[in-house]
């Protein structure tokens, strides 16, 4: 489990996460789902190490990570936008990681493979990122992300960038994608719809703060608070 605790965030006066507290089972499929500037992106961005808690812990299993830097936290994240190298090749962005990680090339080789036939991306494996369209591009940093293995993905935003039928067609496969492996996933949205249809649990955030953390179901059919009714679009 990937145990939060107490977690809080200040940007000089103004305080962006008012201790937070949550407990996330291994495997499952968490979506942060609130208002733009709840500070969904900050919390993600400190679980990755990207950002500095002001204080609090976060446990992956035994593990203390708050001190760990980022590399070491067994932990990848794909962006909203791409964040794919456009000079490289489809191959070699996804590759970059374990090459800095100094895999050995067989392996490497098989990973890169493996997640491009996956992401449906192994006829595109010479291209330059740079000529792919945006969903290919996606595609692209979800390889990239799953070829490190992560213990814990990461994701914020990652669709919102496509069209919209698109992002029908690529939230359908992730779902498949990452309901069929081991990975412990934590998924950032401000799209109720979205998070209704890929969470296992939904934190519903306001204000940096957690209002309620639940099943879909439950969020919709028991909301904790009025916010999150009106939110999730089920006001009292
Ligand atoms: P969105 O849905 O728009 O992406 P969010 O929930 O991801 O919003 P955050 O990006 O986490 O929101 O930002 C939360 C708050 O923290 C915002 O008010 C933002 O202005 C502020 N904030 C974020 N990063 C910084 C920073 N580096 N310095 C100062 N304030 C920041
Ligand atoms: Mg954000």
């Amino acid at each position: 489990a990937i145990q939060i605790s107490a977690v809080r965030k200040q940007f000089g006066k103004q305080e962006i996460l008012k201790s937070i507290d949550l407990e996330i089972r291994d495997k499952e499929f968490t979506v942060l789902l609130g208002p733009s500037g709840c500070g969904k992106s900050t919390l993600l961005r400190i679980i990755a190490g990207l950002e500095y808690e002001s204080s609090g812990s976060i446990r992956i299993g035994e593990r203390e990570i708050t001190s760990l830097a980022p590399r070491d936290r067994r932990i990848a994240m794909v962006f909203q936008n791409y964040a794919v190298f456009p000079h490289m090749t489809v191959a070699e962005n996804i590759a970059f990681g374990l090459r800095v990680r100094k895999d050995s090339e067989a392996h490497i080789q098989r990973k890169v493979k493996e997640t491009a036939a996956l992401m449906h991306i192994e006829d595109r494996l010479d291209h330059y990122s740079g000529q792919l369209s945006g969903g290919q591009r996606q595609r692209v940093a979800v390889a990239r992300a799953l070829a490190m293995e992560p213990e814990v993905l990461l994701m914020d935003e990652p669709l919102s960038n496509l069209d919209a039928l698109l992002r029908l067609e690529m939230r359908a496969e992730l779902k498949t994608i990452l309901a069929a492996s081991d990975t412990t996933t934590i998924y950032v949205t401000h799209d109720q719809v979205e998070a209704m249809s890929l969470a296992d649990r939904i934190a519903v955030m306001k204000g940096g703060q957690i209002e309620q953390y639940a099943p879909p179901s439950e969020i919709y059919h028991y909301p904790a608070t009025e916010f999150v009714g009106s939110f999730i679009g089920n006001p009292p």
